[in-house]
């Protein structure tokens, strides 16, 4: 079916963007709001979102009003548009108050197609004046899971967003987020006023991205290992938590004939703005980076990016991932994590400010993490299930390439946990997970011979396993939420899971993690 209004947008497309067609559902999506409807639009990172509101802003009568939370970008997204010869402008906190005089003088005076706006210029009464002065074909609200206080990424501000329907109840709004779980989408269109908005959900699979996650045994020896094995003069990302820590991994990798910047929010700007660009122009180049980096970037061949350190949550890792590979190539998302990522995780939120919900909230998400990485069965149907998407085992992940063999741990588990349980009564010191392993191991360390730990009936009961072999029994009772971290002094502390296990009622599964199994998980995969 083509009436006019499709002609017109296909044209735009092709004039101003010099794009041959649309791409998945962009035109369905910009018919809808091209005619005056409320839009929902869930589309992974480098879908396409931004023409469904541009094309409708350049189509429709008057200036389209984006709301974006990422100041940062909105120079490079107004240039970017400039160039193209599209009139758009933005008003943010970096400007000065000319500046922003100017701007406002030119939406009043009808010469915007677009105008972005940081959501806090909305706190301003002003803003809403200025607003009423022309007329506006649109409100488009990006990054819209900042609106979700269950989100990982809860942006305040939104919140005045349900706002604009009643003030402008004419003018469609069109919501768009690359990562939604079905019940976050559902928040999304309650707490901005969207009941009536149609849903757009694109499938969030990305085929050519290869899912990887592997413990962490040395992680640089391991990223080397990668990089030269597979990535060897491609260009690519590896996150870590820490800006030291992406300092050190820089300096690593530098020091091994791979060429590695830094990027993280402690450089200077000159510098982080230095390595962008040498990221975004030169052939592979590594990036080594905290998440400050990579909202915005648009590189389509970035062929890997590796974690080094557990994201806090799979909306997260969706995310990061989702950098590699926007050329449609086959790429790698890998990862490596170990016990100590889920202590510190653990601590951080336990130590994190805000309420209890708020903590039980981060609790929840990383939850959600460890159980991709525990995971037996594929990744990408778990990742995609997350966002409520149906899928097949892919044949291109880890799991799907070489199944993990299972152990029955029952019987770890319980010397683990019956040492646990032993130590509850001197809780007010640290017994984290490397003196239980020493107890369990029998080693008469000092640590060991102060606390007379030599005495409980647990102590070298656990002589079988190697201190590697008891760190993955840990970890993965830790992901199963059989063994928690408490919170004042980072003891490992039993749940009430734990009780079932200690009776024998309930089997404890384990994935298995010798070097011979992934000896054999390496070979597969060339
Ligand atoms: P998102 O905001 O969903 O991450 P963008 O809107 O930034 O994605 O688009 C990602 C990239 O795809 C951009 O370089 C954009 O110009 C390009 N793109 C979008 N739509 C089309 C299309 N129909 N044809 C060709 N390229 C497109
Ligand atoms: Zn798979």
């Amino acid at each position: 079916m083509t009436s006019p209004d499709v002609d017109e947008t296909l044209r735009t497309l092709q004039r101003v963007f010099g794009y041959d067609a649309f791409r998945g559902e962009q035109q369905e999506v910009i018919d809808h709001v091209v005619n005056g409807g409320d839009a929902l639009v869930l589309m992974p990172t480098g879908g396409g979102k931004s023409l469904c509101y541009q094309i409708p802003a350049l189509v429709r009568p008057g200036t389209g009003v984006v709301i974006s939370p990422l100041i940062a970008l909105m120079q490079d997204q107004v240039d970017a548009l400039q160039a193209l010869g599209v009139r758009a402008g933005f008003l943010n906190s970096t400007q000065d108050l000319d500046e922003r005089r100017v701007m406002e003088a030119r939406f009043a005076a009808g010469e915007l197609d677009l105008l972005y706006l940081a959501p806090e210029r909305l706190r301003v009464p002003a803003t809403a004046a200025l607003l009423d002065r022309a007329k506006i074909s649109l409100f488009a609200i990006d990054e819209a899971h900042c609106v979700s206080q269950w989100g990982h990424d809860f942006r305040p501000d939104y919140l005045m967003l349900s706002g604009l329907h009643e003030r402008w109840p004419e003018v469609p709004r069109i919501a768009l987020t690359a990562t939604a779980t079905p019940a976050t989408r559902e928040e999304i269109a309650t707490r901005l006023n969207l009941t009536g908005a149609r849903h757009f959900v694109a499938s969030f699979d990305r085929p050519n991205i290869q899912y990887r996650i592997e413990p962490k045994t040395d992680a640089k020896r391991q990223l080397l290992q990668l990089l030269r094995t597979e990535h060897e003069g491609d260009a690519g990302i590896v996150y870590c938590l820490s800006r030291s820590s992406v300092e050190k991994h820089a300096q690593f990798l530098s020091d091994n004939g791979i060429e590695a910047v830094p990027y993280h929010a402690g450089l200077d700007a000159r510098v982080r703005a230095e390595n962008q660009s040498r990221f975004l122009r030169e052939d592979g180049l590594v990036v080594v980076a905290t998440i400050a980096f990579g909202m915005g970037i648009d590189k389509p061949d970035v062929r890997f990016v590796a974690h080094l350190d557990l994201p806090k949550s799979v909306e997260g890792y969706y995310q990061e991932t989702g950098r590699a590979g926007r050329d449609g190539l086959p790429s790698t998302a890998w990862l490596a994590y170990g016990l100590n990522d889920v202590v510190s995780l653990r601590k951080m939120i336990d130590g994190s400010e805000g309420d209890a919900d708020h903590r039980r909230r981060l609790s929840q998400h990383l939850d959600s993490m460890l159980a991709l990485c525990e995971t037996v069965e594929c990744r990408r149907v778990q990742l995609l299930n997350y966002f409520g998407q149906d899928a097949a085992p892919c044949g291109n992940c880890d799991t799907c390439l070489t199944p993990p063999e299972t152990w029955d741990g029952t019987v770890p588990a319980q010397k683990a946990l019956s040492t646990v349980v032993r130590l509850k009564r001197e809780r007010r010191q640290q017994f984290g997970a490397g003196h239980i392993i020493d107890i369990l191991r029998g080693k008469k360390n000092a640590k060991i011979i102060q606390f007379d730990h030599d005495a409980l009936s647990t102590f070298g009961i656990g002589a079988d396993l190697s201190d590697a072999e008891w760190r993955g029994v840990i970890r993965q009772l830790l992901a199963q939420g059989l063994v928690a971290v408490e919170s004042n002094y980072g003891s490992l502390v039993e749940t009430e899971a734990s009780a079932g296990v200690l009776r024998g009622e309930r089997k404890v599964m384990m994935r298995r993690e010798s070097e011979r199994t992934r000896a054999a998980a390496a070979k597969t995969r060339t």
